[in-house]
């Protein structure tokens, strides 16, 4: 049975005119979802009762179930949900000072294979689709309704490169930014991806206002070769080529994010090199400086605090924009797909 959360207003809309409907019933349903935050066909009081039936035979709108809940000490949530299928896929709210931020996973696994990132340890399954991803801001509304609060920003930075899965992907920002929908505005909504050029230029032309990031987390290419297995595939300059059309053609600028990994990417010639790149391209890019999350298994340190602002101060003295993001869940299983790598490996030893 098709799930229809996360489906954008224009596929919805499609897929009732299909059955002979009229494009209205979509925007009830709809409203009925993000709005009433009722998920029974049943309760759909203006919704006809033989379309009912029709709902009820074809379609569900069944929700992930959690699996495991963790809270931190500072207000981080991350979850662990199980998909219909049994697989798993971690989500994490981070309590911002301006807003409730998701972030969502995309893919079950990611075959990125950045090197210092825990989601890789497994590879990807397959695609998240957009109820899926839907499914997990809907499960983290819920637990944040108790408070009084909800989900007020979506960064796509989970498990999964979101390029890797663009329709999907694209179809459930659409729902969350929809009027009809969940109303999340354009500019409360980030994806980032590990530098596919194609998606960037697509991404570019979609005519809205989402924000972008790109990992970037090296400033040559023969250092980001070293860790990000992409850039084999598309160098540098090719990457920073496709920003520059994106920027041009969303009139957007883009934020680098750029892990500092100690003695790896964090010396003052690494800012120099940065930002000598971002001029060239005459990029009006900001840069995000990333702490790392240490991995156990992974071979990595994170550079300490000092050094972090001193390389940030660099950058701003280079007339880079810069940013050291903030870091929440210190004591629960805070990166990137750790709590499910954990999981996983207490299921299949
Ligand atoms: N595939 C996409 C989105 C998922 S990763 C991408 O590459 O952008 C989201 C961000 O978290 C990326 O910038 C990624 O490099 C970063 N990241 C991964 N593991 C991390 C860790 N252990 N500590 C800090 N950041 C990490």
């Amino acid at each position: 049975m098709k799930n229809l959360l996360g489906i954008s207003l224009e596929e919805l809309t499609g897929e009732f005119v299909a059955l002979g409907q009229t494009p209205y019933r979509a925007k009830q349903l709809y409203s009925w979802i993000y709005q009433k935050n009722v998920l029974d066909f049943d309760a759909m009081t203006d919704v006809s009762k033989a379309f009912r039936a029709t709902l009820k035979e074809s379609y569900t709108l069944a929700l992930p179930s959690v699996y495991r809940e963790q809270t931190a000490s500072d207000g981080t949530i991350k979850l662990l949900l199980e998909m219909e299928d049994g697989a798993k896929v971690e989500t994490v709210l981070m309590p911002y000072n301006y807003g409730n931020a998701i972030c969502v996973s995309s893919e079950v696994g990611c075959s990125m294979g950045c090197a210092f990132c825990a989601s890789g340890l497994h590879k990807k399954e397959r695609n998240l689709t957009p109820a899926e991803m839907m499914g997990q801001l809907l499960v983290m509304n819920a637990i944040l309704a108790k408070r009084g609060e909800r989900v007020t920003h979506i960064v796509v930075m989970g498990t999964g490169e979101p390029f890797d899965n663009y329709d999907f992907v694209l179809s459930f920002l659409k729902a969350a930014n929809s009027p009809f929908g969940l109303s999340i505005g354009a500019r409360h909504i980030t994806v980032s991806t590990c530098g596919l050029p194609e998606g960037i230029r697509r991404y570019g032309k979609e005519g809205f206002q989402f924000n972008l990031a790109i990992s970037l987390h090296a400033p040559s290419q023969e250092k980001r070769a070293s860790i990000m297995p992409i850039a084999r595939a598309y160098d540098i300059e090719t990457l920073f080529a496709a920003v520059k059309d994106y920027e041009q053609s969303a009139g957007r600028r883009v934020t680098f994010e750029y892990i500092l990994l100690s003695g790896l990417n964090d010396s003052f010639e690494d800012a120099d090199a940065l930002a000598a790149l971002i001029h060239r391209y005459e990029l009006c890019s900001y840069v995000n400086l990333i702490p790392y999350n240490e991995v156990k298994e992974k071979p990595f340190r994170r550079t300490p605090k000092e050094k972090i602002k001193a390389f940030a101060d660099r950058l701003m003295k280079k007339g880079v924009p810069t940013t050291i993001r903030k870091e929440f869940g210190g004591d629960i299983d805070a990166a990137c797909g750790q709590l499910r790598a954990k999981v996983l490996k207490e299921e299949r030893p």
